[in-house]
């Protein structure tokens, strides 16, 4: 976080309000951009603010601060990015402009990092629900705008969670999850921490949907940011699911929390998985299955709601 705020006010820099985003994002160019690096750069990001729309129609904040820094010869689009949550909440990215854009437009790392701004900072103890929320939602995100198919989104999301569970088979001291995330840099355990992070979030949002009234994740974030974003008071992950609880209307995120927080071993990924219609047999994965309720239920999570209707009705 230092370093993003230093480095930030380090590069010359010029300001701009991106037209197209709503003018929600107010952008520090880095003044080493050529005129056509940044215009590619200002196509990505309103991109970028689209396919985070797909959450729930809003973007997390009416101002969010971008600053864009030039990181060249990294070999990819965007080689590191961090979320700013002092002052005005934003995201740092690092980019390397080099890059065509398509390369830009299909990088998971701008809707991850914006979806962490739906949510307040939970501590360390519970980063593993902040990055289990904006990895679940990248790859959703992303299929809903149309950037991925539904079939890549579930197969990132199943190979992802094989890497949690790789990651774990090595370690030789049993720790709960909570323990994972607290100590999460110096133990290496970012595989295990950000997808059981994941996996709370599919079990959380599967019970939604198949509750009584009928919700979703989308809806609880869009309710929660609505009533308590602001909230000063959402420091750590108990406060954090008591407010989804108290959106929600339900007990579903509290009890769920105590019990993934306690956990020793990987979530029963094979289990929520299986109950999406998307199968993994000796590590490798299947693609999504077409019919039934499984199919439905994760329609109902990928996609759009015109692709949604197109899909029950097409052949
Ligand atoms: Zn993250």
């Amino acid at each position: 976080m230092l370093c993003a705020l230093l480095c930030a006010l380090a590069i010359p820099a010029s300001a701009e309000r991106l037209p197209g985003t709503a003018s929600a994002f107010d952008v520090t160019w880095d003044a080493r951009l050529g005129a056509a690096e940044r215009d590619k750069l200002a196509r990505w990001l309103g991109r970028a603010a689209r396919t985070v729309r797909m959450l729930h129609g809003e973007l997390p904040r009416d101002d969010i601060r971008i600053v864009v820094e030039t990181r060249r010869g990294a070999g990819e689009p965007v080689p590191f990015a961090r979320v700013l949550r002092r002052g005005r909440e934003g995201v740092h990215f690092w980019v390397d402009p080099a890059f065509p854009l398509e390369r830009f437009l299909t990088d998971w790392t701008a809707p991850h990092e914006l979806s962490h701004l739906f949510i307040p900072y939970p501590g360390k103890t519970d980063v593993w629900l902040s990055e289990g929320l904006a990895t679940y939602y990248q790859h959703l995100l992303q299929a809903r705008d149309g950037l991925i198919t539904e079939c890549m989104a579930w197969r990132r999301i199943a190979a992802g969670f094989a890497r949690g569970s790789a990651a774990m088979s090595g370690e030789t001291t049993r720790r709960p999850l909570a323990a994972a995330s607290r100590d999460m840099h110096a133990l290496g355990s970012y595989m295990r921490v950000y997808w059981s992070g994941v996996a709370y979030f599919l079990e959380a949002d599967l019970a939604l949907r198949t509750g009584t009234p009928a919700l979703s994740l989308d809806r609880v974030m869009q309710r929660f940011g609505q009533c308590c974003l602001d909230d000063g008071d959402i420091t750590d992950g108990a406060a954090l699911v008591a407010a989804f609880d108290h959106v929600a209307g339900t007990a579903l995120f509290v009890p769920l929390y105590d019990r993934f927080r306690a956990l020793e071993t990987m979530p029963d990924y094979a289990a929520l998985l299986a109950r999406v219609g998307v199968h993994t047999e000796g590590g490798e994965t299947g693609c999504v299955r077409g019919d039934g309720p499984a199919a439905r239920i994760r329609r109902d999570i990928t996609l759009v709601d015109g692709e949604r209707d197109a899909a029950a009705s097409g052949p």
